[in-house]
């Protein structure tokens, strides 16, 4: 997933692993401090690319109070999502590579070996639960979310050896079930952008779309 980001990126400064936490303006120019107390700027114009729980806290932590509520009709609207990745030594033999089942737990699997270019030993199914599923065991421990997740599985493709591996991962803000899709935000005043997949639809495309659209819109 991150291999067309990381290629758009190649030549271009980024820094990874860095959460910003605040960002101040002084004559004009907008200065970012993150959690480690690191600074960063100055810079004309700021995007935030954060799912709008994040940006609505960056916003709130620097006194940005407008931006912020902004941000209040779209933060409910993103729902979490667990997912998981596991692999069995032989295949389950499903008559399908992808599946919406519905069916109350899981909304969506995968056979990701059948992707091309995987020469897998053995298959990795990648699992997704259902927003709703994933919002009530939000807090649940990942062994027992596995547990829950394989037995719907089973059910669906009627196989039932133990994977040999299991990867588990809870997306805390992970699909926007909201319908108004703006694109973009843009404040001209502050000199702030935003873009994310929440704002143009969900998944990548959107996410790419949104960008666009926020450059746009920037320039004009
Ligand atoms: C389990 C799962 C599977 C998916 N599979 C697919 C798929 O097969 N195909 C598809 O098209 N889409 C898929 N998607 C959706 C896709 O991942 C998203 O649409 C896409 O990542 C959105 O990109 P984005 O840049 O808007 O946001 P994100 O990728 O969420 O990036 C936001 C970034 O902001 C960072 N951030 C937050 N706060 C701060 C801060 N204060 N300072 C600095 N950085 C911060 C976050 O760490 C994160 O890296 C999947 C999503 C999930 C959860």
């Amino acid at each position: 997933m991150t291999a067309i980001s990381r290629a758009l990126a190649s030549d271009i400064d980024v820094r990874a692993e860095v959460r910003i936490d605040t960002m101040a303006r002084k004559d004009r120019k907008w200065y970012l401090t993150d959690t480690f107390s690191r600074h960063y700027g100055p810079f004309d114009q700021v995007i935030v690319t954060a799912p709008p729980a994040q940006a609505r806290d960056l916003f709130t932590n620097s006194g940005l109070m407008n931006l912020a509520s902004a941000l209040d009709g779209a933060v409910p609207a993103v729902q979490p999502c667990w997912a998981v990745a596991v692999h069995f030594e032989s295949a389950p033999g499903a008559e399908f590579e992808g599946m919406r089942p519905h069916n109350g737990v899981l909304s969506w699997l995968a056979n990701n070996s059948s992707k091309p270019g995987r020469e897998d030993h053995g298959q990795w199914w990648v699992l997704h639960a259902t927003s709703q599923w994933s919002a009530e065991h939000v807090e649940t421990h990942a062994d027992q979310v596995i547990d829950v997740m394989l037995d719907a599985f089973r059910e669906i493709t009627g196989f039932d050896s133990m994977p040999d591996e299991t990867v588990p991962h809870r997306w805390l803000y992970a699909r926007s079930d909201g319908d108004d899709h703006p694109g973009c935000l843009w404040f001209p005043a502050e000199g702030i952008g935003l873009a994310g997949d929440w704002l143009s639809g969900g998944r990548v495309e959107g996410a790419f779309d949104s960008a666009s659209e926020l450059v746009r819109t920037m320039n004009q």
